[in-house]
């Protein structure tokens, strides 16, 4: 019988453990172990019955059972102190409040397209979501004012399974946010609060806002299955990155503009402060700024309203936009004239359309003219902006470099800050009581995680191998399952309980399957590999998992083409494949595994943090030098695969590259782990590979504190949020005087600026033969039209130069108004000291300057010599 109506009846709870709903629905359960215990505790088969899902389980108790739990002191007891303990967590200061000045963001805006806090509220697809909770998580852990935006999924993304001949089937799940941690937000009358926003043909897509509380983070997610909207309307946010086209762009509309009007309604109703910084994770949001501006542009404002280019002005100074991926397949695109046919409709009324198509306007050399780039809105929407790592600050600068031309690749306004993750969710808790000093403090993070190197190796090995056996008992489980669902019948699979050795060399690789990570390169030579697995002294076990995009038949072909080398009798109790990678899983595959490997196409991934999580557990890292471990590999702390990318042709280079990745498990990883030391003598005669434990400890030691989410926060902190909310006040004070004039400044400098010329540069000081050591003084003779010598920065770039004259290593002086020669030319002098041998050289340019500039680069413009 089908159900025609459903609804999820609400437990009441008796008094004395009335908290447990509270603790229930806040998901700082999800990283704090004493609460999650008290869950699984309260019923340890209702607890495996709902997945670990403290609000069902509350859901699933009968009265007889919570009527129970009421009498039995001990447990009320518990409740009580755990509900005093998330009251302190919730209301007490930490780091922020404790270190951060008077004029730190009262509050932060942070808009995500997806979050993975936890496998109940599966809202993510992958990497991008974990690292969205992660920093909700570390933001709430250090009391940084953080309210998250987002669209609640009906479906959240796929269940992956597999058909018999291995080819990715997907399933989608209902989720009901009735019986979810999630509270509607309503009006003072009790009613749902409603979005809208305005569609082509007189339609309007609405949506209600649902409200997960991640420890302090509120975090506000859009739905647009209510009963106001059309069907269509209805199902915009039926999935994660649904359909393309317009279901997409309708997806992203709501979550920006949608989402400003959510966190004004949240404002009104609960009093919090409004945002001082907004931040967009990746171009999925980033309408949120078009929204911004449309509320500056109002007329209702009266005299308060602003012009396009001040309401932008103003908007810049607040907005931070973090750049996730170097792969242009990656960026969300959508054609100009669908965005023009949407915001023609009257989304934004007060804001000129093709201003907002100029924003994303791809009109830079190799740019699309016909299409709309989410990723170059965002940019130009926002004063700063970063990549996830070193390296992919430097491709990120490469690959926007057309937005700023005549500036050289270094100079491109786009920063860096290196993902993290958050620790308490990634770190096995027996891990965490060997590694981690629990009296240390976030002010000391390093000095928490040198405790390792006091603890006995022998100790640590019995963890390490602990961990290794709990992940082989959760492959067979999840194994067998795979196979009853391929069709296998019970009989046919006594094998699988002997799949994988918890003594054996551990490999996992667990990601995305987009092609440019190529989780076949180990199937590279399918003989060597065998060879690898089927070792007699030092064999090796692989574990892999990972979701392809439903509509990537290529990453299909490539699970299909992996499993099938798993399904072969010869080695299938060596290497398996296991469906449905997500957080749940992940959780045992981190600590299980000795060695994560990961083989990226350099420098094709941003950062990665599978591989932290992996270190956090004392597992050693086996990588492409690419995203985090380009910057954080050092020698000993695990192995770097050599990159053939210089001239070699994919082929080419995928056998190089997996040649070396063999070659380093044969003589490497695989004859440190079964304790050989270096110089090749026998394996210690305790059993237990020192040699191998001092780089587990180094990792822990060394890599533990520089992974961790909270340092990524402090960064992000330090470095975008305190100087974003400075300038946005700046801007915004006196009914925004100072985004009215910069503006003003703005539009002078570049009406003036096709006239400002370096004319003519002469230098004295430096003879024929010139030496370390001589003061090099330089005169510029510029022209700057209408503009004043205030209004430029002049300077000298100097350094070394090479053949093709072009300055490497350069730096930079600055020169000064000296002289005014009348009709807007000046001579501008400064020196430079000669400190290097070697070829040099020099030249002069002109920047425009203001102290609401915040980068050199930030307008574009310059004046070469
Ligand atoms: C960490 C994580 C990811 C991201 O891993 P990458 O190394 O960035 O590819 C994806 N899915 C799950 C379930 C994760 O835990």
């Amino acid at each position: 019988m089908k159900a025609i109506r459903r609804f999820t009846v609400r437990t009441v709870l008796p008094e004395s453990i009335a908290p447990l709903s509270r603790l229930a629905r806040n998901l700082r359960w999800s990283w704090d172990r004493p609460t999650e215990e008290l869950f699984a505790e309260l019923n340890p088969q209702a607890w495996e019955a709902v997945h670990g899902d403290p609000v069902r389980l509350l859901g699933s108790l009968t009265r007889e059972e919570i009527q129970q739990i009421a009498a039995d002191a001990p447990t009320v007891r518990r409740i009580e102190e755990l509900d005093a303990d998330l009251d302190r967590y919730l209301t007490e200061d930490r780091w922020y409040q404790l270190t951060q000045p008077a004029d730190a963001p009262r509050s932060i805006a942070y808009f995500s397209a997806e979050y993975g806090i936890t496998s109940v509220l599966p809202q993510y697809s992958g990497g991008l979501g974990i690292l969205a909770g992660d920093h909700l998580k570390s933001a709430s852990d250090l009391g940084v004012p953080v309210v998250g935006v987002g669209l609640f999924y009906q479906h959240g993304y796929f269940k992956q399974s597999l058909s018999r001949d291995a080819w990715q089937q997907e399933t989608y799940p209902v989720l009901d946010p009735d019986g979810m941690p999630l509270t509607l937000l309503r009006e003072e009358d009790g009613t749902p609060v409603r979005v809208g926003v305005p569609l082509p043909d007189g339609r309007c897509l609405s949506a209600h806002v649902w409200r997960a509380d991640v420890g302090r983070v509120p975090l506000l997610l859009l739905d647009s299955d209510i009963p106001d909207n059309d069907d269509h309307a209805r199902s915009v946010t039926d999935r994660l990155y649904g359909g393309g086209g317009d279901h997409r762009l309708q997806q992203e509309l709501l979550l920006g503009m949608g989402g400003v009007r959510a966190l004004r309604a949240f404002c009104r109703l609960t009093g919090a402060p409004e945002p001082d910084v907004y931040h967009c994770n990746e171009g999925h949001a980033g309408f949120a700024g078009i929204e911004r501006v449309a509320e500056l542009m109002d007329p209702a404002r009266g005299a308060g309203v602003l012009t396009w280019e001040e309401a932008l002005t103003a908007v810049r100074c607040s907005t931070v936009f973090t750049t996730h991926t170097p792969v242009p397949a990656g960026i969300d695109r959508f054609e100009r004239a669908q965005i023009e046919h949407f915001f023609e409709a009257g989304l934004a009324p007060s804001v000129p359309t093709r201003e907002i198509l100029a924003l994303g306007a791809e009109d830079y050399p190799g740019g699309d003219p016909g299409k709309f780039n989410m990723a170059v809105m965002g940019l130009r929407l926002a004063q700063r902006a970063n990549g996830v790592a070193k390296l992919h600050g430097t491709v990120s600068r490469q690959m926007f470099q057309g937005l700023w031309p005549g500036f050289d690749t270094d100079e491109v306004p786009i920063g860096s800050i290196t993902n993290g993750v958050h620790v308490t969710t990634w770190i096995d808790p027996r891990i965490a009581e060997l590694a981690l000093d629990p009296h240390g403090s976030d002010l000391d993070r390093a000095a928490r995680w040198r405790q390792i190197y006091a603890v006995d190796d022998a100790r640590l090995w019995a963890v390490r191998r602990r961990l290794r056996e709990e992940l082989v008992a959760d492959v067979r489980t999840r194994l067998r399952a795979s196979w009853k669902a391929r069709g296998a019948a019970d009989a046919e699979l006594a094998w699988t309980d002997a799949v994988l050795d918890p003594d054996v060399l551990t490999i996992g690789f667990a990601r995305r399957v987009p092609t440019y990570k190529r989780l076949t390169l180990m199937l590279r030579d399918p003989q060597r590999l065998k060879r690898l697995l089927l070792d007699r002294h030092r064999p090796v076990q692989l574990v892999v998992a990972g979701k392809s995009h439903p509509a990537d038949e290529q990453g299909k072909r490539l699970i299909q083409d992996l499993v099938r080398f798993t399904d072969d009798p010869e080695v299938r109790h060596r290497i398996v494949f296991l469906p449905n990678y997500d957080i749940a899983m992940a959780r045992t595959l981190f600590p299980g595994c000795d060695v994560w490997l990961n083989n990226p196409l350099r420098p094709l991934e941003a950062c990665g943090t599978s591989g932290m999580k992996a270190a956090l557990n004392g597992g050693l890292n086996l990588s492409v030098l690419d995203g985090w471990w380009d910057e954080m590999y050092d020698g000993q702390n695990g192995w770097a695969i050599p990159t053939a990318d210089d001239g070699a042709d994919p082929d080419e280079r995928d056998d190089i590259e997996a040649a070396a990745l063999y070659e380093l498990i044969e003589n490497h990883v695989a004859p440190r782990f079964y304790g050989e030391t270096a110089e090749g003598s026998d394996p210690a005669d305790d059993g237990v590979p020192h040699q191998w434990l001092a780089m587990v400890k180094h990792t822990l030691a060394t890599l533990g504190p520089r992974v961790s989410a909270k340092r990524m926060l402090e960064d992000y902190v330090r470095e975008l949020y305190l100087p974003a909310a400075r300038s946005g006040r700046e801007a915004a004070a006196d009914d925004h005087a100072a985004a009215r004039a910069t503006s003003r400044w703005v539009r002078r400098v570049r009406e003036a600026w096709p006239h400002v010329t370096v004319e003519h540069v002469d230098a004295e000081g430096v003879e024929l033969e010139p030496q370390i050591g001589d003061e090099l003084t330089v005169h510029a003779y510029v022209s700057l039209g209408a503009l004043g010598p205030e209004d430029v920065q002049a300077e000298i770039g100097y350094g070394r130069v090479s053949d093709s004259d072009h300055i490497h290593e350069r730096r930079h002086a600055c020169l000064v108004p000296a002289e005014d020669l009348g009709g807007g030319r000046h001579r501008f002098t400064g020196s430079v000291t000669i400190d290097r041998s070697g070829p040099f050289g020099y030249t002069v340019r002109l920047l425009p300057h203001h102290p609401a500039v915040a980068d050199r680069a930030e307008l574009g413009l310059v004046a070469n010599a």
